[in-house]
């Protein structure tokens, strides 16, 4: 059996980048997933300029478009826009972002393995072992970075009982007259019930539609992605990969780490809750397990330090966004779309939407603005 520093489960964002980090830092890294790259992956392929920073090389030959417009849509009718004035935004297809992503990886020193089905990882007194269909590696260190469905998780028994929502996602082929329409604009489509949006984000040649629904919306979704469609009038469009799937997010301090085993980004269930985006803390949680078990390699405790600096750094976010969002859906509930309106006159708040996109500021940063309205929320979302 071959014996590794480190293995990656899954080569999303999460698992790439960790392995990019921990090769260039001269770990002998295997990194395996069970798809052949590129490969698809259902997503709308917002990159918020925070994310983009957090790289230590450049996405340009991968961004399809950027968007500094956004638009809001409620039941059907446009209720507000803002124009950002510069990009918030990058718009990538992620065939072609997470190949990138793999390809540092391989440059910085990580070998990869295709078409790898990990069925198991098992944990020994000094080592792990990663089980796959006719494939087996032990390591000291790994990181299970095998998105919301994951295997290492389910056999480890780490993040189990997180909160879930599903989303679908279609990628419509649009001529250039409507594709212009939405240039540098980014559309969300408000007012499901008890909470959820639809987005219209633009790439090259296409567009990419989607709505996100509390988990069990499973027809509802596909429902109201095609009466999004029809409502665009887009009935006969092109439309290629309808593919929906599980957002998981981790909302307390469910065990994400042990003594050899790391989760990373939506393994580990980091998926905000205010937008559902999950890329930028895919790469950041991709990181700091990178940071975490070189650490240990080192002679220091890994996974205290690993669970650590989530719960410092990528939680306080993740608990500002699902208050923000609580506020949000709630006003929205109470309000409907007078209230979107009336949100055309509260500058600050869109420009704290943006500043947190771009990474200028963060959720936390922009909630305590704010304290008392946190402290409420906080004590009316903590009683629920
Ligand atoms: C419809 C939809 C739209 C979204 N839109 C956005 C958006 O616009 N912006 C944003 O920031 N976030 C978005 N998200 C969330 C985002 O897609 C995820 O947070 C992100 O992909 C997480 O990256 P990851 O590396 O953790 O996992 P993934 O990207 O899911 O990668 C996991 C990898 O593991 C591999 N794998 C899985 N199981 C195994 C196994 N058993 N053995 C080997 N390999 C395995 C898979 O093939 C895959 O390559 C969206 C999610 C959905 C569902």
């Amino acid at each position: 059996m071959q014996r590794w520093d480190a293995v990656v489960v899954g080569s999303g964002p999460a698992g790439s980048t960790a392995a990019r980090e921990l090769a260039a830092s001269g770990a002998r890294v295997l990194i395996v997933d069970r798809a052949e790259f590129p490969r698809y992956k259902p997503c709308g392929g917002g990159i918020a300029l925070r994310t983009e920073r957090l790289l230590a090389f450049p996405i340009a030959a991968v961004v399809e478009t950027s968007v500094s417009l956004l638009q809001v849509r409620h039941e059907g009718t446009c209720v507000a826009s803002r124009d950002a004035r510069r990009p918030f935004a990058r718009m990538v297809m992620r065939n072609g972002f997470d190949a990138l992503l793999l390809d540092a990886a391989r440059a910085a020193g990580a070998e990869f393995r295709a078409n790898t089905h990990v069925v198991r990882v098992e944990e020994h007194a000094n080592h792990a072992r990663v089980i796959a269909d006719g494939f087996e590696a032990a390591a000291a260190h790994v990181i299970g970075a095998d998105g919301a469905n994951s295997v290492v998780a389910k056999t480890t028994g780490l993040a189990q009982g997180m909160y879930e929502c599903a989303a679908w996602e279609l990628e419509v082929h649009v001529p250039p007259a409507v594709l212009a329409s939405f240039s540098e604009t980014c559309v969300l489509g408000l007012g499901y019930r008890p909470w959820g949006y639809a987005w219209v984000f633009p790439k090259e040649g296409r567009l990419s539609v989607g709505v996100v629904l509390p988990a069990g919306s499973g027809r509802q979704l596909r429902a109201t992605a095609d009466a999004l469609i029809e409502e665009l009038g887009l009935p006969d469009a092109r439309i290629e990969h309808a593919q929906g799937h599980k957002v998981r997010s981790r909302r307390a301090h469910e065990p994400v780490a042990s003594d050899r085993v790391a989760l990373v980004g939506d393994a580990a269930g980091l998926a905000d809750e205010f937008t559902q985006e999950g890329i930028f803390y895919a790469i950041r949680s991709g990181q700091l397990a990178a940071e975490a078990a070189m650490a240990c390699m080192t002679g220091k405790p890994a996974p205290a330090r690993y669970e650590a600096s989530l719960d410092h750094e990528i939680m306080p976010e993740l608990r500002a966004a699902r208050l923000i969002g609580y506020m949000f859906y709630g006003m929205l509930r109470r309000f409907g779309g007078t209230w979107l309106r009336g949100s055309r006159h509260a500058g600050s708040l869109w420009e704290s939407f943006f500043k947190a996109q771009r990474g200028d500021s963060t959720y936390a940063r922009e909630l305590a603005r704010a304290p008392w309205l946190a402290k409420a929320a906080a004590a009316r979302l903590d009683a629920r």
